[in-house]
């Protein structure tokens, strides 16, 4: 048997490198509308329009209305490791924002084509539409700068996807999927951010659509576009203590099939956790079926410092300092409220 021969230690060129980083940072079109929402959404966006066409491959835009990017930053945004949120490692025991990595923007110019425009936000008149600033990147190269009129917040248009990662683009599945990724990814965080005003179009259909009104319950009727109020339960436990838990649980007359309608967020953040699902699901006990999950969404909200956010970029992970506390917390609020409500009979079922 014959070794392969083997090759001396190089350092990757910049290149090579710098796309490898950023097929970590971005998976597929929704690890993209995950990094350009969250952006928005840090940015103070109280309305958030997202199109999307070809399963995102051929483009995807994100639009808000928040702080904007002063002109002479444009660029620098779109360098590796520069953020707005963060300077020191100690920030990170104090982060207050969904972002802190400074890679996103960096990444996608990398492995797409990428047009930002922004203008910061002013006082006076904001309807009116003033020349702002927008460059356009395309495999990590300046190719095009200039101006246009806009009203104050940020537009990033991303194109090509993956165009010079070959490897990548073979995993992608066809738009119907991506497209589902999405439609998901934007449920989730419309339901985290019932204040903000969450706009999906999906080659050129209205795909979702929330008010903004601020109150959960509107945000979960409008999501999943079903008269829920008799089946959904208030929850909020731990008022003025270390940890809080609120939001809106579901009775067994929503199970669904899978878990696809858990919606959990630890301080402002959607969380995929199994720890934390099966607590969840612990609290209702017998009320679901076996393979039956429940609808619902829960915010838990911890001290910053309580909270680790820095596990991968593209995971949606977090580690709690008091994991324990917290799952037995999020069980008991759970089944308090369930234990309290009456029992419905037949089963609805989502799109
Ligand atoms: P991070 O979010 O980790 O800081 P990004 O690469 O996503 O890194 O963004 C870099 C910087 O660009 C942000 O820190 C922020 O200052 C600015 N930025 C990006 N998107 C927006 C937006 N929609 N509105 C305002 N500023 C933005
Ligand atoms: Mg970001």
């Amino acid at each position: 048997e014959q070794r392969p021969a083997r090759r001396p230690i190089v350092v990757l060129p910049d290149e090579v490198a710098e796309r490898i980083a950023a097929g970590e940072v971005i998976e597929r079109p929704v690890s993209v509308i995950k990094e350009l929402v969250e952006n928005a959404l840090d940015a103070q966006a109280r309305a958030i329009r997202i199109e999307v066409r070809g399963g995102g491959l051929r483009l995807m835009r994100v639009s808000d209305d928040g702080i904007g990017i002063p002109e002479d930053e444009l660029e620098r945004a779109c360098l590796r490791h520069s953020t707005s949120k963060l300077s020191t490692i100690e920030d990170l025991e104090r982060l207050g924002t969904l972002g802190f990595r400074g890679e996103a923007l960096a990444s996608i110019v990398t492995i797409a084509e990428m047009t930002l425009e922004s203008r910061a936000s002013e006082t006076g008149d904001t309807s009116e539409e003033r020349p702002a600033q927008f460059v356009t990147l395309r495999g990590g190269e300046v190719v095009e700068r200039g101006r246009k009129a806009r009203v104050p917040g940020t537009t990033v248009t991303v194109r090509d996807l993956f165009f010079n990662v070959p490897a990548r683009l073979k995993f992608i599945r066809g738009a119907r999927t991506e497209n589902g990724h999405i439609l998901h990814y934007i449920r989730r965080y419309a339901l985290g951010y019932p204040g903000v005003r969450f706009t999906l179009v999906l080659d050129e259909h209205i795909a979702l659509q929330t008010s903004g009104s601020g109150e959960l319950k509107t945000a979960l009727t409008e999501i999943y576009s079903l008269p829920l109020n008799e089946m959904l339960y208030e929850v909020g436990r731990g008022a003025g203590e270390q940890y809080r838990i609120h939001g809106y649980i579901g009775n067994r007359v929503l199970a669904q099939n899978n878990r696809q309608y858990v919606t959990l967020f630890v301080n402002g953040r959607w969380v995929q956790s199994r720890a934390l699902y099966d607590a969840v699901e612990k609290g209702y006990r017998g009320l679901l079926a076996k393979g039956k999950h429940p609808l619902l969404v829960l915010f838990i909200e911890v001290a910053p410092n309580e909270v680790d956010v820095n596990v991968h970029p593209a995971k949606t992970e977090v580690r709690l300092l008091r994991e324990r506390e917290v799952l037995d917390l999020l069980t008991e609020s759970v089944q308090a409220v369930l234990e309290r409500s009456p029992v419905l009979p037949e089963e609805v079922k989502f799109p």
